[in-house]
């Protein structure tokens, strides 16, 4: 499963959610490199002025951490959330799969207008939310990772779900989304 989404969508808290009562793995590559710079490790060190900057990794870094998750997880799902982000990263996650005799199943894309993505970005106050940073990794989301949106579409992997409301009706939406999209 894929979390696609602005950043301030939502896509964390109802990946966490929504892996809780689908018992699969919850993959953030935001957090994952967000954890290694914290943890001062060699990655870590090579992701940072990406990350802090509000630049995409370079997709043979994330490429590479995703691949050794995947290799980890025979058998069980995955959600992945903030990833892919280009266009390169999704055909890469096709093949990766495709060798684990397994694809993509679903698309969740949380739709938000960006005045709105842009205020919970401000009151969250991460070290790469400031209002300059922000505004960039909107504007890389619509230029870069949106165009995921048509790639899944035609693939017929995609449910967009309106994530401009309070959790637990987003996370409801979702759910709906969810059965319409197996039925
Ligand atoms: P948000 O969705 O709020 O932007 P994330 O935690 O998903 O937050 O990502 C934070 C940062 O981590 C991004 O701005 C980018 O620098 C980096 N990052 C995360 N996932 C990817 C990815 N799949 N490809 C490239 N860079 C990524």
């Amino acid at each position: 499963m894929v979390f696609l989404g602005p950043p301030g969508a939502g896509k964390g808290t109802q990946a966490e959610m929504l892996v809780e009562r689908l018992k699969i793995t919850h993959v953030s590559t935001g957090g994952l490199f967000r954890q290694a710079i914290e943890e001062g490790t060699p990655a870590g060190a090579e992701v940072r002025e990406y990350v802090d900057s509000g630049r995409l990794v370079p997709d043979h870094l994330v490429m590479q951490l995703v691949e050794g998750l995947v290799a980890g997880q025979e058998g069980r799902g995955i959600c992945f959330d903030g990833f892919p982000r280009t266009l390169a990263q999704a055909e890469a996650l096709d093949c990766v799969l495709t060798g684990h005799s397994a694809g993509v199943d679903v698309v969740l894309a949380l739709d938000l207008p960006d005045e709105v993505a842009l205020n919970r970005l401000m009151s969250r106050g991460r070290e790469d939310d400031d209002y300059a940073t922000a505004r960039y990794r909107l504007e890389v989301y619509q230029t870069t990772t949106a165009p995921l949106i048509r790639y899944y579409t035609e693939r017929g992997l995609m449910a967009r779900v309106d994530g401009n409301a309070d959790i637990n009706t987003v996370a409801r939406r979702i759910d709906d989304a969810l059965k319409a999209l197996a039925a």
